[in-house]
Order: C-alpha cells, then structure tokens, then sequence
C-alpha cells in the first residue's frame, strides 16, 4: 500500500513579538515552508533571554523552543545600537525604558538621551543575529547582519515597530516607519542577515534532512 504523502516541511519562527514573527514570515515565505509561530502553540514558558550578546540570546531562543517543540525553529535577537550612548540600547533594545516592548516609551528615552544632539551625531545601526536549530536543539546555522542609519529627533511614520519612527535610513531619507514594508524587507537588517539563511534552508530542504 502506498505510504501517507509526507507532511509539509513546518519551520516555527521562535519569538512572541508580531511584528517582527511577520516580517521573519515572510522573508522565508519563498520556501515554500509551513511556517507557524509560537501562538500556534499550547502556551509555553518564556525562554529566558539572559545573555548578554545578540548572538548567545538568539541561540537561547532558537535551541530552546526547538527542544521544547520538538520542531525545526528560526529565531532572531535584535536590536539598535546608538555610537553616541556606547552601542545603547543594544541587547536591551526591547526593554530600555523598562517593560519589555514598550515601543513608545523606548523611543520617548531615546529621544531623551540623544538630546539636541546635531544629525552627525546620531549614527546608529540595527543588528539582527538570526539561529536556525533543529528539532534535538543543535545549531544548524546562523549569521548576524546590519542595517545603518541615524536617529532623528522626532517620529516620522508609523509602519514597521520598536524605534522604526526613529531610525532614518540616510540613503533613502525616510525613516523605517515611513518606508513601505517591501522597501523595509529589502534592506533592513532582518532581511540582510535572512538572505544569507535562505540558501542553508534551501539546502537542508533539498537534501531531505528536514523532516
Ligand atoms: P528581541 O525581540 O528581544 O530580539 O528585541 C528586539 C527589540 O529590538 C525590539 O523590541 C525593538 O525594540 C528592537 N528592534 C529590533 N529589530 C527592530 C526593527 O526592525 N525595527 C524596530 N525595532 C527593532
């Protein structure tokens, strides 16, 4: 008797945070992949982000909710680093102001900081280090990559989310919350680092190592 089909090759994005969950979607969306996110799950207790480096903090979460799900999961740990506060808010980007993901209030902060600082003083870029970890929980790839900007001294737009009303991206002189979400998956540093992931999923795919 022939055998069930298989089933489709299913990639959790490991992150309670939307907004950026969408964007990781879709960014692996040519694969072709079922992608599924944490609330696709019973509830599951938060893995604790207690590193102090993007890279250790996106391996906690990938390598945790894949032993926990027992699935392959792609995760990210992002951020913004500010040259003139020392690298600020960096791995503390989602919790500066206090509470985590408060995106007004991290941006009110921000603001605060900088002060009336002049335009060539405010250079900042993103960081995202992105972790891909197989179902036992091992790390099958990873890679970090970086959008450059500067910080403007009030809002301007409301797309994308945490500092993107903030953070200009010079060359096209519209911040990342006033950019089109196709403009941002082009050339933001999720989509940069992703770009460099695709290929290894592509590869492990072909070579049926996923299911
Ligand atoms: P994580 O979810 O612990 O990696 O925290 C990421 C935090 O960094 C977010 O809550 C935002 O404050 C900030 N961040 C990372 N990527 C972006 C982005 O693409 N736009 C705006 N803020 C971002």
């Amino acid at each position: 008797m022939a055998k069930p089909c298989s089933m489709q090759a299913t990639l959790v994005i490991g992150t309670g945070n939307k907004k950026k969950g969408r964007e990781l979607a879709e960014l692996v969306a040519p694969l072709g992949l079922a992608v599924k996110t944490l609330a696709d799950f019973p509830p599951l207790p938060p893995v604790e982000e207690s590193g102090r480096t993007f890279a250790a903090n996106a391996e906690l979460k990938a390598v945790g909710y894949a032993k926990l799900l027992n699935h392959w999961v792609l995760a990210d740990d992002s951020g913004l680093c500010v040259d003139a506060l020392g690298g600020e808010p960096g791995v503390d980007s989602a919790l500066y102001a206090g509470k985590h993901g408060e995106d007004e209030a991290n941006n009110d902060k921000l603001l605060a900081a900088l002060g009336d600082r002049p335009p060539e003083a405010r250079a900042a870029h993103y960081v995202a280090h992105v972790v891909l970890a197989d179902p036992r929980g091992e790390v099958r790839f990873r890679t970090e990559d970086y959008c450059r900007g500067r910080i403007l001294m009030a809002r301007a737009g409301v797309g994308g989310f945490g500092y993107d009303p903030l953070f200009e991206v010079v060359e096209y002189h519209r911040t990342f919350g006033a950019l089109s979400p196709t403009t941002k998956a082009m050339i933001s540093h999720r989509a940069r680092a992703m770009r460099k992931l695709l290929p290894e999923l592509e590869r492990l795919l072909a070579a049926g190592l996923w299911l």
